[in-house]
């Protein structure tokens, strides 16, 4: 995407509370288009930017069959970018995210996060770059139902030998940030689908990844709380000027987004 396209897309913020400690940066889709260029591709983009090369996977059915699932994907995509991964169910929607995630690996082809090389990393450093680095949300929430929402949402800086105390101030700021806050402290089978997902979304979101995959994160919501989460995932990249990747059916979703990748026998088109 060009960094004129960025301007004519300007995206919404987060409310800046007055418990969130972070340093949002100031008006991004108010500054001059060529304070844009500069910081679109200066040094920290660069540093942080995604690039994936000619990405191809196969699997072998139980038959023996081979399938040929990704056949080639290249794209890239600089911070702050939202890019909606359209395509068929069983196009490889899931599998695309899961190798730029790192949790398989490619049959050829690169992933580069900044200038870490996923699909050749060792087992102990993708385990670190993960969790420093990568934010997921599924379509099913996967929250602990035992716990609180702010509980299930600082589990992530608990995991990570956060202070406990600063880690439940950033789960509350987080849920703040999003309107939730009057539900911290319901436990999450309390609450309905949508604020649940919302609450996942959160707990992704809390160690401040420099990449978001979502998959799916709409499929068993109403078109309300998909606003809402969209919301939540678009204002993110924008603030934290993160990348986030979303696999979805959803058009509402995907037209929100700066730019959207349809997978289609194993290639991906952009428009
Ligand atoms: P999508 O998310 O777009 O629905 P997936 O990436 O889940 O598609 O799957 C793409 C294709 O790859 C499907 O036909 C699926 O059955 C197949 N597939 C995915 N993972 C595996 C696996 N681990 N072993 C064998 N086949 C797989
Ligand atoms: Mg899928």
């Amino acid at each position: 995407m060009s960094p004129m396209s960025k301007v004519q897309s300007p995206k919404p913020r987060l409310e800046s509370s007055a418990a969130d400690s972070h340093d949002l940066r100031a008006g991004n889709e108010k500054r001059d288009p060529t304070q844009l260029a500069q910081a679109d591709f200066g040094p920290r983009t660069l540093d942080v930017g995604l690039t994936v090369t000619d990405l191809r996977k196969a699997f072998v059915s139980p038959s023996g069959e081979r399938l040929e699932v990704l056949r080639g994907i290249s794209f890239s995509a600089v911070p702050g970018e939202t890019i909606a991964i359209l395509g068929a169910s069983g196009a490889g929607k899931s599998t695309l995210l899961h190798l730029v995630g790192g949790l398989e690996v490619p049959d050829h082809g690169s992933i580069k996060l900044g200038e870490f090389r996923v699909e050749s990393a060792r087992r102990a450093e993708l385990a670190r770059h993960r969790n420093a680095h990568i934010g997921v949300v599924f379509q099913f929430h996967h929250l602990l139902p035992d716990l609180t929402a702010a509980e299930n949402v600082c589990l992530p800086l608990i995991v990570a030998r956060h202070d406990r105390r600063q880690a439940m101030r950033s789960a509350l700021a987080a849920l703040d940030r999003v309107g939730l806050a009057a539900r911290a402290a319901h436990r999450v089978t309390d609450l309905s689908g949508g604020e649940q997902q919302r609450i996942a979304v959160c707990r992704a979101l809390i160690a401040e990844p420099r990449l978001v995959l979502a998959d799916e994160p709409t499929g068993n919501l109403d078109s309300n709380s998909s606003g809402l989460l969209a919301d939540d995932l678009i204002s993110y990249a924008a603030t934290r000027e993160a990348i986030v990747l979303i696999a979805t059916h959803n058009q509402d979703l995907a037209q929100r987004c700066d730019r959207v990748l349809t997978l289609e026998q194993g290639k991906t088109c952009e428009h």
